[in-house]
């Protein structure tokens, strides 16, 4: 462990670590576009220089790319530091659009920052600036505006080390330099290609489902789990802020999903997602299913309780299949209410899409659904079998009418609209996981929590209540 002094305080920097790691570790911001914690150095947007202490006056060098060595001096924030930050912010200015007010970056862009903290002058420069492609499509995902670019290459290195698509590069030179998708590949067969928009230091890289649709300061983020398989990724789930309630507008925009980013967590995803997380408003926003019904006849939530408790009172042969994106909590609920009653299985309320990547060595898993793993420690592994059933409680999505048996009565629990919610015999409307709180137990045991972003949609209920309700028997009268 050498120790190195960083602006004259003493560090214990770990073997192999470079002064910009050391610094980062004890707290010392030193700024910088392109190094990146997770990619390899490439040392080229020279911003992160330090100055070293020496016998004959020191020299100037780069943090990222420098290794901590025994008793090096390093000052962070020196007149030469501060001197040569500035002079590379004016040169990474002379072209840049500052088009802060339209971009959507703005709030979150390191350039913005830095410019306000090192260097604040306006432009030096007298002659027009170089003018590039504006909404270059990079792919149906993302737009690149090349005037914003500030060249770090993390998209670049992304694409080679992380996910491995090799899609990016950047084309000609100097002035002329453009990131640009390779010939042969398309960014579009990169399932993490959204990754890029989020390391982007500046608001070259725009993802389109997010273009133009909010500022950053009318959002909060609040942490959430992605459903999309069995990772479990950790994500941010970003909406509108209560102070900034629109009351002029359609209700929906104060409880959409305005984006999905990743919420860094080095036991789950580290700081990544897949772009199916990016799509979770396609999912969690799909029509919902009204309230309670009986054979498709709306009812108040205390009659349809009723009637499903009178059908599992009734039933002598009852079998339940569990819902694997049910919360740990629910699936706690549902076991003390039907396991010894019921017989459980497990079954998947989502299949891999077409065309969907099954499973690769970042990522991605085979089984689609947040939380299968928990369901069968609870329920067993047996694969769902109806046969000889006279009730069916199927909770979740993946279930179809057609596998029950004929005569056996049904009670369904879903969130979303669809056809066979009036077939049940008793049916609940059931909220999402951005209504309420709990958590996931992901392939390999790790428990992440979720809470919610909005109240309950009008007449849902949580599943753990229906299941509560179901077991409690009805009085025998004397
Ligand atoms: S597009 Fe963004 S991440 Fe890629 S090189 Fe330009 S500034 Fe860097
Ligand atoms: S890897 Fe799985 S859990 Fe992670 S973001 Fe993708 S779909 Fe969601």
């Amino acid at each position: 462990m050498p120790e190195i002094f960083i602006d004259g305080v003493a560090v214990a920097a770990k073997d192999g670590q470079t002064v910009m790691e050391a610094a980062r570790d004890a707290g010392v911001y030193i700024p910088g576009f392109c190094w990146h914690p997770q990619l390899s150095v490439a040392g080229n947007c020279r911003l992160c220089m330090v100055e070293v202490e020496g016998e004959t006056g020191g020299w100037m060098d780069i943090a990222c790319n420098m290794p901590a060595t025994r008793g090096m001096k390093v000052l962070t924030n020196s007149p030469r530091v501060r001197e040569r930050r500035k002079v590379m912010l004016e040169m990474v200015l002379l072209n840049h659009p500052v088009d802060c007010g339209v971009c959507d970056k703005a709030g979150e862009c390191m350039l913005q920052d830095y410019h306000y903290e090192h260097n604040g002058a306006p432009s030096v420069s007298t002659v027009p600036k170089v003018r590039a492609t504006k909404f270059h499509d990079l792919s149906s995902r993302i737009l690149l505006d090349n005037e914003r670019c500030v060249l770090c290459s993390r998209c670049v290195r992304f694409t080679r080390e992380v996910s491995r698509s090799h899609a990016l590069g950047i084309v000609a030179r100097g002035d002329h330099s453009l990131v640009r998708c390779d010939e042969k590949r398309s960014l579009d067969d990169d399932p993490y290609s959204d990754n890029v928009v989020d390391i982007c230091p500046v608001g070259a890289l725009l993802s389109r489902r997010f273009l133009y649709k909010s500022r950053v300061w009318y959002l909060q983020k609040t942490p959430s789990v992605c459903p999309g398989c069995e990772r479990g990724c950790t994500i941010d789930l970003w909406h509108r802020k209560a102070e900034w309630r629109l009351n002029a507008l359609d209700a929906r925009h104060n409880t959409a999903i305005e984006r999905v980013t990743p919420r860094e967590n080095p036991a789950v995803n580290g700081p990544w997602i897949c772009n199916k997380a990016r799509d979770l408003p396609d999912l969690l926003e799909r029509a919902r299913a009204e309230g309670p019904m009986l054979k498709g006849r709306r009812v108040a939530m205390a009659e349809a309780l009723a009637a499903a408790r009178q059908l599992v009172e009734a039933a002598r042969r009852p079998v339940a299949l569990v819902s694997s994106w049910g919360s740990n909590e629910e699936l706690a609920a549902a076991h003390a209410a039907l396991a010894g009653r019921f017989r459980c299985h497990v079954k998947a309320d989502h299949a891999p899409r077409p065309g969907e990547r099954l499973a690769d060595d970042l990522l991605i898993r085979p089984d689609k659904n947040p939380n299968g793993r928990r369901a069968r420690e609870l329920f067993g592994e047996a694969p769902p079998a109806l046969e000889g059933a006279d009730l069916v409680l199927a909770w979740g999505e993946g279930f179809d009418f057609a596998d029950v048996p004929r005569g056996a009565r049904t009670i369904l629990l879903n969130a979303f609209l669809a056809p066979e919610n009036g077939h049940a015999d008793a049916f609940f409307a059931t909220t999402l996981q951005t209504e309420r709180a709990g958590h996931y137990t992901n392939f390999a045991g790790t428990v992440s929590a979720f809470t919610p972003i909005c109240p309950a949609a009008p007449h849902t209920v949580d599943a753990e209540a229906v299941f509560a309700a179901l077991a409690v028997r009805p009085r025998v009268s004397a």
